[in-house]
C-alpha cells in the first residue's frame, strides 16, 4: 500500500494546458558496498584491472560452487541501515531472482525480496526554499552485481567481463515521497553523503558505485497516484534532474491529450536529454523469486547491531547542527561544508583558533572556486589546512591585505610553500608606513588635477583614487590608511 505522506506544495506544481500537475517520485538507489571482496566469494572488488582478473569459480557460476556470505558486507548493510535511522531485521532471507542475461552466468541474481536486511527509515532534507522534507525509506536489501557485456571490442563478437559479477550492492528503495526534480537531486546528494560518512559506499557515480532507478509519475495535485515509469540506471545527479523534468513533461502531454501512461522501463539519453522506452514493466512474479537453497536465512543478534551502532561516526545532520552552533555558520554554508566529511574536517582544522567567518569565507570562496575549476574536492585543491590557516593569520595581523592574500593563495596552489615565507621573499608585505603611502597619494593627486576637482562634487569618486594608489603600490598599501590619507588630502 502506497501512502501519501506529503502536503501538496504549489511551488513545485507544473502547469499544464488545463491546470496544475504534481510530480511523484520514488528512487531505487544501487550502492556498491565498500568491501575488499565480493558478497559471496573471496575475489577482489577493485575497480578496473584486466577483464576477468577478479573472477572466482563462484562468480563464474561453475556447477557445484557454493556461495558463502561475506560478514563484512553484512556489517556494512547494517551500518547503513542505522545511518538511515531504519529498522534492522535480525533475520533476513536471500532469494534467487531468475532472469537470463549474457553477463549473469548463474541465470539468476541472489537478492533479497520478501525479507530484506533493513526495513523502514528516513532521510532528512533541508530544501533552500521549502525547509525540512522527510523522505521515507521503504527498505534496503543486499544483492549481487552482474558482469558486463562488451559489444564493440572484438569485431563480430560480443565478449563478457565478469569482474563485477558478484560484487555486493545495497538497493535502497525510497517511498514515493519526492515531489520535484530538486528534491530528488537533494535526496541522492544527501544519501551519498550519508554513505560516505559511514564508509559503506564511496558514492562514485562515474565509476558506477552509485546509480539510481528513477520512478516518475504525475497526478492532479493531491489526487490518486498516477501510473509510473521507471528510468533505469541514471548515473549522475544532474542527469537525474534532467530525466525527471523531461519525463514529467512527456507524461503530462500524453495525459492532456487524453492518453494514458503505460507502466514501462525507460532509459535516459544524456546526449539528447530524452527518455526512451526500453521494455514494458516486468512484475515481481516474472522473476519467479524463491529462497536460495544454498544459503541459510541470515540471522544475527542485537549485540552484533549494538556493536556497529557504537562505532557510527557523527553523521551529516548532526555535524551540520554542530557547525552552526559552534562556529555560527549559516545553514547554507554548513550544508555545503558537511556534504563531504573530509571537507568538513578541513574546515574545522582551518577554523581552529581563528575567526570562523574568515575560515568559511576562504574555504568556500576562493579555494572552493579553484577546487571546482580543477574538478577536485576543496580539501584537495592544493592548499593544506595549515597553509590556508597561516594565510588567514597573515591577513588578521595586517601583514598582507585580502587582495594580496589571493595572489599568495595562487602561489601556494601552484608551487606549494609556506605563505609567510612567500610574502617575505616576494616582498608582498603590506605597507602601513604613513609616510610612504602619503608620497604615493601626493603623486596621484598631482597627476590628476581634473579628477581632484570632480571628486569635490562627487565624493563617491574617492574609490577611483583608492584604486590608483593601490595600483601604484602594487596592491601592498593598507586600504584603511589609504582611505584616511585621501580623505584628509582631498578635504572630503
Ligand atoms: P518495483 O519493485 O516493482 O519496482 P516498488 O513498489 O518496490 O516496485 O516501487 C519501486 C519504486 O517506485 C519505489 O521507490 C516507490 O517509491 C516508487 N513508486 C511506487 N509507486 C510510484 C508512483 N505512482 N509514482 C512514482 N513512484 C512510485
Ligand atoms: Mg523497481
Amino acid at each position: 500500500m502506497l501512502v501519501d505522506s506529503r502536503t501538496p506544495n504549489p511551488k513545485s506544481f507544473i502547469s499544464g494546458a488545463n491546470g496544475d500537475w504534481e510530480l511523484v517520485i520514488g528512487l531505487e538507489v544501487h550502492a556498491q558496498i565498500t568491501s575488499k571482496s565480493k558478497l559471496f566469494s573471496a575475489s577482489s572488488t577493485s575497480f578496473g584491472g584486466e577483464p576477468n582478473d577478479h573472477v572466482s569459480l563462484v562468480d563464474a557460476a561453475m556447477p557445484g560452487m557454493l556461495p558463502v556470505i561475506n560478514k563484512y558486507c553484512v556489517e556494512q548493510a547494517v551500518r547503513t541501515g542505522l545511518g538511515l535511522k531504519a529498522k534492522i531485521n535480525k533475520r533476513s532471507v536471500f532469494d534467487r531472482k531468475n532472469y537470463f542475461y549474457p553477463d549473469l552466468p548463474q541465470g539468476y541474481q541472489i537478492s533479497q525480496f520478501k525479507d530484506p536486511i533493513v526495513g523502514e527509515g528516513t532521510v532528512h532534507l533541508d530544501m533552500p526554499e521549502d525547509g525540512a522534507v522527510e523522505v521515507g525509506i521503504e527498505r534496503l536489501h543486499m544483492e549481487q552485481d552482474a558482469g558486463k557485456s562488451i559489444h564493440d571490442l572484438v569485431p563480430g563478437k560480443s565478449v563478457v567481463d565478469l569482474n563485477r559479477s558478484g560484487v555486493a550492492l545495497m538497493e535502497i528503495v525510497s517511498k514515493p515521497d519526492i515531489r520535484s526534480a530538486d528534491e530528488a537531486k537533494a535526496y541522492v546528494t544527501k544519501l551519498r553523503s550519508i554513505l560516505r560518512y559511514l564508509g559503506t559506499c564511496d558514492g562514485n557515480m562515474e565509476e558506477g558505485s552509485l546509480r539510481a532507478d528513477v520512478n516518475v509519475s504525475v497526478r492532479k495535485p493531491g489526487g490518486e497516484f498516477g501510473t509510473r515509469c521507471e528510468i533505469k540506471n541514471v548515473n549522475s545527479i544532474r542527469f537525474i534532474g534532467q530525466a525527471i523534468e523531461y519525463e514529467a513533461r512527456r507524461q503530462i502531454d500524453i495525459l492532456e491529450d487524453g492518453g494514458q501512461i503505460d507502466q514501462e522501463t525507460r532509459l535516459f539519453d544524456p546526449k539528447s536529454g530524452v527518455t526512451r522506452s526500453m521494455r514494458s514493466k516486468e512484475e515481481a512474479h516474472d522473476y519467479r523469486y524463491f529462497p536460495d537453497p544454498d544459503l541459510l536465512p541470515l540471522e544475527f543478534d542485537q549485540d552484533f547491531v549494538d556493536e556497529i551502532a557504537a562505532s557510527l561516526p557523527e553523521l551529516p545532520d548532526e555535524k551540520k547542527a554542530r557547525l552552526i552552533e559552534q562556529y555560527g555558520l549559516s545553514a547554507y554554508d554548513a550544508d555545503l561544508l558537511v556534504d563531504d566529511p573530509d571537507t568538513a574536517a578541513y574546515f574545522e582544522a582551518v577554523a581552529q583558533g581563528r575567526d570562523p567567518k574568515h575560515a568559511v569565507n576562504w574555504v568556500m570562496g576562493d579555494l572552493a572556486a579553484h577546487a571546482k575549476s580543477v574538478g577536485k574536492p576543496v580539501h584537495q585543491a592544493g592548499a593544506s589546512a595549515e597553509q590556508l590557516g597561516s594565510l588567514i593569520d597573515l591577513i588578521s595581523d595586517n601583514t598582507i591585505s585580502g587582495k594580496i592574500a589571493k595572489d599568495v593563495l595562487d602561489i601556494v596552489i601552484a608551487e606549494g610553500g609556506n605563505p609567510a615565507k612567500i610574502v617575505d621573499t616576494k616582498g608582498l608585505k603590506q605597507v602601513t608606513d604613513t609616510g610612504a603611502i602619503e608620497a604615493v597619494v601626493d603623486e596621484v593627486i598631482a597627476e590628476n588635477p581634473g579628477k581632484v576637482e570632480e571628486v569635490k562634487e562627487k565624493p563617491k569618486m574617492v574609490g577611483w583614487f583608492v584604486g590608483q594608489v593601490m595600483q601604484k603600490s602594487g596592491g601592498k598599501a593598507n586600504p584603511q590608511t589609504v582611505n584616511a590619507i585621501l580623505a584628509k588630502k582631498l578635504g572630503l
